[in-house]
């Protein structure tokens, strides 16, 4: 998977004892606290076992240069980031790998907004490692360290005082909710706002130990164990969370995986009901999401991968809802960052205010099917091959908005290289699952001569 250790501009993260080292993650955390000057840095974590090692080293390295951590525990990255932006601290630093496998951990850093450092402010942390920039500060200067808590109760209460959530509604309903929290730091949270919400849990893989019952990824396939908790206790709803809790997908009430696309999907149609406004999401996203747009008569904005570009424009164009298609939904009104406690519960409100089911909302908007695969291309230039595909495509059919997207009437193809892995992500989206599969295929046939 990769190269065992990457830094770039979005942080650093690897696969622990294989790259990844406690003095690489004391130095990447002496540059952070350099980039944020003096002053209180949030510390959080997912659960995986790595993280109190690496909690130690992140210390370190911010009381070093000055900088006083705040202990924050075992919380999800919403979480941080509400934190942070609710706080007088100067930055954050979540520790975790997201939906990636135990093995892996990685430094992510948020400025003093609670949002993900952009770009250049990234580049500005990397060029203080790369130039060897670290001042540590003299012995009478080294920075404070502490603990706070309560921080989770804290984020939970933003949420339900949202003006879309109709908490009043959601427990007059007494939703019965399957939960899969895989063992990640969603065992916190999600338990927590369900129970305020009043709804009836049936809980799986709620120890935070880090020891991911299964793939962590929340895609269908990883899901089997949800979709026949909900089956077994019939549940009105599934919902799993990743590793750390920023993506959400949901299963409907027969036990059926409603596809990680459609959180976003079902969030913007409930949400642009209430109040009219842009939309902004990912090219790799879902059309159904210009379908639900169009509908509601308002824009469509689409940035590239990666939830800072989708934040970035979300402020530019004073967006009402934003997001990925992965499962992560942003909404502007308690913090800028993708959040899956905020996910269900402005889901539950939808089902609440409809008193639809989760596969009567399904039916309500367009239904596409999304192929998704990955193709090696070892030491090829993946500049090389994405040029040679514009190169035998139409011209006017062409986004170049992040790698290629080649939009056609019924359905689109999306080749892009990734930024950490020598590898090239395929996507397409068609009317069946059979169709999106097949032109996945077709690109990765027309890759494979390419490299020879
Ligand atoms: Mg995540």
């Amino acid at each position: 998977m990769g190269k065992p250790v990457m830094i770039s501009v979005s942080g650093v993260r690897g696969i622990v004892g294989q790259g990844l080292t406690p003095e690489l993650m004391l130095k990447f955390s002496a540059a952070a606290g350099m980039f944020y000057g003096k002053g209180s840095v949030l510390v959080g974590r997912d659960s995986r076992v790595t993280g109190n090692m690496i909690k130690h080293a992140v210390f370190s390295g911010l009381m070093s240069v000055g900088c006083d951590p705040v202990d924050i525990g075992i919380c999800s990255t919403p979480t941080v980031e509400h934190a942070v932006k609710f706080s007088d601290a100067v930055g954050g630093i979540i520790i975790t790998a997201s939906h990636n496998p135990a093995e892996w951990n990685a430094l992510k850093l948020l400025n003093r907004d609670g949002i993900f450092l952009n770009e250049e402010e990234g580049r500005r942390v990397k060029d203080i490692i790369d130039k060897d920039l670290i001042e540590y500060v003299m012995w009478e200067n080294i920075g404070v360290s502490s603990e706070k808590t309560c921080v989770t109760s804290a984020h939970i209460k933003s949420i339900l005082s949202m003006d879309i959530i109709d908490v009043a509604k959601i427990k007059e309903r007494k939703f019965k909710v399957a939960l899969d929290c895989v063992n990640g730091a969603g065992s916190t949270v999600m338990p927590e706002i369900l129970g305020e919400l009043g709804c009836e849990i049936f809980p799986i893989n709620m120890e935070p130990t880090g020891d991911f019952s299964h793939n962590p990824e929340p895609v269908p396939g990883n899901l089997t164990e949800l979709c026949q908790v909900v089956r077994d206790n019939k549940a009105d709803i599934g919902v799993a969370v990743d590793p750390d809790v920023d993506r959400c997908a949901i299963i409907d009430e027969n036990g059926n995986p409603v596809g990680e696309e459609y959180t976003l999907v079902l969030s913007e149609k409930y949400v642009l009901e209430k109040r009219k406004g842009p939309v902004v999401a990912n090219v790799s996203t879902t059309r159904a999401v210009d379908d639900v747009a169009r509908e509601a008569g308002v824009e469509v904005f689409r940035t590239k991968v990666g939830e800072i570009n989708v934040v970035k424009k979300m402020i530019a164009v004073n967006a009402s809802v934003g997001g990925e298609g992965n499962g992560g939904l942003i909404l502007p009104d308690v913090h800028l960052g993708r959040d899956a406690p905020m996910a269900a519960a402005v889901i539950l409100s939808a089902l609440a205010e409809s008193d639809k089911t989760v596969s009567e909302l399904k039916k309500e908007v367009p239904l596409y099917y999304m192929a998704k695969n990955r193709i090696e291309i070892a030491n090829a230039n993946a500049d090389e091959i994405l040029k040679k595909i514009i190169d035998m495509s139409d011209e006017s059919k062409l986004d170049l908005t992040d790698g290629v997207k080649i939009n056609e009437e019924n359905y689109w193809i999306q080749v892009r290289k990734s930024n950490t892995e020598p590898i090239i992500r395929i996507m397409a989206e068609a009317a069946t699952q059979e169709k999106a599969q097949s032109l996945c295929d077709r690109y990765i046939e027309i890759i494979k001569k390419f490299t020879g």
